[in-house]
């Protein structure tokens, strides 16, 4: 039997708080809450909720499995909405997304960020980008090291076909009782040290950082984009 889940779905609360928070959050690091972009994050929640979730307000969807995101894709909103995809992208499935995202956040090599050019170029369009920085230097996690990212800036900067936009990370997981912007100041130094550098075609626009747990701190230190899945569709199975 079909139950009407539109009239109990915690989606509308959640949404609510989450914007405040965010908000509150940018005040008081001395901005306007218009300058936070806030993704709803999309991995395993069904087109009819991330449906919903764009008639709460979100118009940015952040996708993290090619797959998944080509089946729900034909279903979404996309009048309302935009997608970026967030995710480990490998080479070979850029060509499925290319025409299908506005922001690949997830470029963690040279090679990948090659391969996008190449799409972007096939299809006639410039594709924007973050680049994914390993910022814990974690052996779990992709992402650019620190110390190799500025090196990698020249090359990256010839490819006509992509746009840097920002930079993109997913720190270590702190314990609650810890000072956790230490990883997201980190991020916002690198931010600022490549700003400066005012290198041809890459821009520091986005600083995407923070999730459910922790994207009031990152906003505090200095994150103009955050993207947050558990807090507004609940938990993951
Ligand atoms: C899942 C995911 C998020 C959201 O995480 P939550 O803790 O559920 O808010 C954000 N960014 C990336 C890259 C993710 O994979």
């Amino acid at each position: 039997m079909m139950e009407n889940l539109s009239a109990t779905d915690p989606i509308w609360e959640n949404a609510r708080d989450i914007f405040d928070r965010a908000a509150k959050a940018a005040v008081q690091s001395g901005r306007a809450p218009e300058e936070i972009r806030i993704l709803a994050v999309t991995k395993t929640v069904p087109w009819e909720r991330v449906g919903r979730a764009v008639e709460a307000g979100f118009s940015v969807l952040g996708e993290n499995r090619v797959q998944e995101f080509l089946g729900k894709y034909p279903h979404y909103p996309l009048d309302k909405c935009s997608v970026h995809f967030i995710g480990t992208l490998q080479t070979n499935k850029v060509k499925y997304i290319i025409d299908k995202v506005d922001m690949i956040q997830s470029v963690d090599s040279i090679r990948l960020a090659r391969e996008i050019d190449r799409q972007a170029k096939k299809h006639g369009r410039v594709m924007d980008v973050l680049l994914e920085v390993n910022i814990g230097a974690e052996e779990s996690k992709s992402g650019f090291l620190p110390e190799c990212l500025e090196e990698a800036l020249p090359e990256i900067s010839g490819f006509k076909n992509i746009h840097v936009r920002g930079l993109m990370a997913i720190p270590p997981k702190t314990p609650p009782e810890a000072q956790n912007d230490y990883y997201f100041l980190r991020m916002r130094q690198l931010f600022v040290d490549i700003q400066s550098k005012k290198i041809d075609n890459i821009n520091m626009d986005f600083l995407s950082m923070g999730m459910s747990q922790d994207f009031e701190s990152a906003i505090l230190s200095g994150a103009n984009m955050v993207r947050i899945g558990t807090s507004l569709f609940g938990g993951r199975k």
